[in-house]
This record gives C-alpha cells, sequence and structure tokens, in this order.
C-alpha cells in the first residue's frame, strides 16, 4: 500500500478547496500550517523498574472559532505529520458541524497493546504534565481517539485536576459518566456516521433494509456503526475486519457476538461460520455500503478503481488519498467525507463540555436528538453546497468549513 504523509494529503485537500473558492493568499497561507505544535518528551517509570522514554505531540492547528478541540492517539506509528493532518481536519470538523470550537490533536509514540494498565496510567499522566499550560477547558480540549478510551480520560482529567487544584472536568471530553462524561458519548462517532448514511441512501435512493454493508476497523467506531448500521437503519453487515484480518457471511453477521468474540479471542477472526476474509479484499467486496473505520491511507488510486460500493462511509479520518477520491467520484461513488461522517464523537464532546459547564446532564434522548440535527443540516448544507457549485462532497465540505474559520478569522482582525 502506497505511504502517503497525511499532511501533505490535508494540505493538498486544502489547496484544492483554496482554488474552487478562490480563496485570498493571506487566509490560504494561515490555514496551511499549524498555529502552535507542542513536542514533548516522556520519561515514564515502566512495571519492570526502568524508565523509558517515549515522545509526544499536542498540534493546535486554529483557535479562530474557539478553543481547540480534539484527541489524543496512541500508537506505535504516530508522527507529528499525522497529528498535524487530524488537527487540521478536527479544524474543519468543527467548523463544519458550526461547533464554536478550533481544531487541535494529540498523539503519543507507544504501543498499548504491549503495556499494563499501571504503564498506560504512568504514560497517560506524565502526557497531560508536560502539556499542561497549553491545554484547558477554554484553550484547548482533548478527547479520545486510537487507543484512547475513557479510563484514559479519567486519569489525565484527574492529573490535570491536581495540577489546577481543582476539579476540572471540564478539560478533556468523552470521560466515564461518574466524572463529567456524557451519556451517548460512546457510540456518538458511529451514531453520526449512521444519520449522515441514512441521509446518504434517501439522496441515492437506496432502500437501506435491503443494504449490505462491510465494516474495515472492528475498534470502537467499527464496532459501533457496525451494530447501529443493523439496529437502527435495518442493513445487513455482511463483513468486519480488524488488524489481523476479517470476516464474512452473505447471511449478514451479528455485530453484539463478533464483539464478544473479539474480547475473548482478540480479534474477529475466526468467527463461526464465516469464511476468512483479507484486511484489503473487505474494501473490494460486491457491497452496498463500505465503511472504512480503521486508519488513513486504504484506499489508495491503486484499489480505487475495484470499489464496488454505492456509498462509501468515510468514519475513519483520512481512509482516501485525493488521487482515489478522484477516481471513486469519477466512477458515480457517494463519498460521505471524513469530517463530516466522523463528526459525531467532536458534537457529543462539545455537548459534554456545555454539560460540564452547566452543571447539568441530559439524558440519552435528548443527545441523540441533539446529534441527529447536527449531523442531518451539516449533510444537507454540504450536499446542497455540491450540487450548487458542481463539486464533490469532500470539497463541498471543505469550501463550507474553510468559508466559516476565513470568516471568524477576518471578523477577528487576522487578516
Ligand atoms: N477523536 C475524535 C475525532 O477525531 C473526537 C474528538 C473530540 O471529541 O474532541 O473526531
Amino acid at each position: 500500500m502506497t505511504k502517503r504523509n497525511p499532511f501533505e494529503v490535508a494540505q493538498k485537500q486544502l489547496d484544492e478547496c483554496a482554488q474552487i473558492m478562490k480563496l485570498d493568499s493571506a487566509s490560504h497561507a494561515i490555514l496551511r500550517v499549524p498555529k502552535r505544535e507542542i513536542h514533548v518528551s516522556l520519561p515514564v517509570r515502566m512495571d519492570d523498574g526502568s524508565i523509558k522514554m517515549f515522545q509526544g505531540f499536542r498540534v493546535q492547528y486554529n483557535d479562530a472559532r474557539g478553543p481547540t478541540k480534539g484527541g489524543i492517539r496512541f500508537h506505535p506509528d504516530e508522527t507529528i505529520d499525522t497529528v498535524r493532518a487530524l488537527a487540521a481536519w478536527m479544524t474543519w470538523k468543527c467548523a463544519l458541524l458550526d461547533l464554536p470550537l478550533g481544531g487541535g490533536k494529540g498523539g503519543v509514540i507507544c504501543n498499548p497493546k504491549e503495556m499494563s494498565q499501571g504503564e498506560l496510567e504512568r504514560l497517560s499522566r506524565a502526557y497531560i504534565r508536560a502539556i499542561s499550560q497549553f491545554i484547558g477547558p477554554d484553550k484547548d480540549v482533548p478527547a479520545p481517539d486510537v487507543y484512547t478510551n475513557p479510563q484514559t480520560m479519567a486519569w489525565m482529567m484527574d492529573e490535570y485536576s491536581k495540577i489546577a487544584g481543582k476539579n476540572q472536568f471540564g478539560v478533556i471530553t468523552g470521560k466515564p459518566l461518574s466524572v463529567g462524561g456524557s451519556v451517548g458519548r460512546g457510540d456518538a462517532t458511529a451514531r453520526g456516521g449512521v444519520y449522515t448514511l441514512r441521509e446518504a441512501a434517501k439522496e441515492r435512493g437506496i432502500d437501506l433494509k435491503k443494504a449490505t454493508v462491510a465494516v474495515q476497523g472492528y475498534g470502537n467506531a467499527g464496532y459501533y456503526v457496525a451494530g447501529l448500521a443493523k439496529s437502527l437503519l435495518g442493513c445487513k453487515v455482511v463483513a468486519v475486519s480488524d488488524s489481523k484480518g476479517g470476516i464474512f457471511t452473505e447471511e449478514g453477521l451479528d455485530p453484539e457476538a463478533v464483539h464478544k468474540h473479539k474480547a475473548e479471542t482478540g480479534s474477529v477472526i475466526n468467527f463461526p461460520n464465516t469464511k476468512a476474509i483479507s484486511n484489503e479484499d473487505i474494501l473490494e467486496l460486491e457491497v452496498d455500503v463500505l465503511i472504512p473505520a480503521a486508519l488513513e491511507n486504504v484506499i489508495t488510486e491503486k484499489n480505487a478503481p475495484n470499489i464496488k460500493a454505492k456509498i462509501v462511509a468515510e468514519l475513519a479520518n483520512g481512509p482516501i488519498t485525493p488521487e482515489a477520491d478522484d477516481i471513486l467520484h469519477k466512477n458515480g461513488i457517494h463519498v460521505i467525507p471524513d469530517f463530516l461522517c466522523n463528526a459525531g464523537g467532536v458534537t457529543v464532546s462539545y455537548f459534554e463540555m456545555v454539560q460540564n459547564m452547566y452543571m447539568y446532564y441530559w439524558d440519552e434522548k435528548e443527545i441523540h436528538e441533539h446529534l441527529d440535527k447536527k449531523m442531518t443540516t451539516a449533510y444537507h448544507s454540504v450536499l446542497n453546497a455540491s450540487k450548487k457549485y458542481n463539486i464533490n462532497m469532500r470539497q463541498a465540505a471543505y469550501v463550507l468549513a474553510v468559508e466559516r474559520v476565513v470568516d471568524a478569522m477576518k471578523v477577528r482582525g487576522w487578516i
């Protein structure tokens, strides 16, 4: 698979958008690079008594519209350029959903699969200590992402609160419910994606009750989206995969049973009564809906011509390279772009921030209704812009988001 530098991809997408909307050169120059980057070295005591050094980053891409917002990834292949790209995408994501937030992202190079809970806790606390001066409820608010979870967020919030000398629940989102988390945050990314898929299917005249779905990735987003595509939309989920491989059955899978199997065995592979399928082949299946829900750059110019799905819902960040994007568009495939499709997570994170400030917590029904409204509104504004200007869905999402960020920069007198 071609290795693309994700930040070059993000910049290329912005450049294309700048050309479409005839963006002024000052705004373009500001938006091409992050406003601030923090690089930290973290000494962490391991269980065997040794000290191991870890490298971490926090990128605050743009805060014209509000405090920067975005997750923290723990991944062995993390790079500063990946974090830059993801921080840029957070900026567009928050603007597109019209949240009063900017965009940021964090990352630590580590392999959580090889670390104990104690080691992960010490690493999480060390990371927050190192960046504590630069984050805060009205500065920069992290959240979970790849291989971080509510427990990670709880340790981080606790460390920050100790430094602040008081509880500071609002410093981070995606927390457990007992410490200021929001109901509905766990499946929010997937649920938001499912709402956009529902709207896309209406637009394309696809009956989702008869539709087949393949999901690449069975982490938080992938597992929930498989379940919700079945329970909310009535789709048949015929294939899912994780980093070890995939499974396929024409009969349709029970996402909950597959989740249980993965929890017990460490992978979805070898689930009873299914055929094995590779992580690459799952993308090329004859299905109505393909949902990449793992990592970036999985659909490239090499495999894009073989994609047969009618709708590709990008639940992962950056799964399609720009070259592949053109091919899918030419082949008439409806792509729901990542920073629209996966915006449900940050949207409920924003609700969590509001609830933390309010000290008053909503029920699940309220969260789902607010989320549906936000996602559906954003989907249709992108669709309308794509029709109005005759551009694809990603280009339309970019134009709307960039317009909003530029407007904030202009009224603030930055340009
Ligand atoms: N990590 C998620 C994302 O990429 C959520 C970020 C957040 O909740 O701030 O959108």
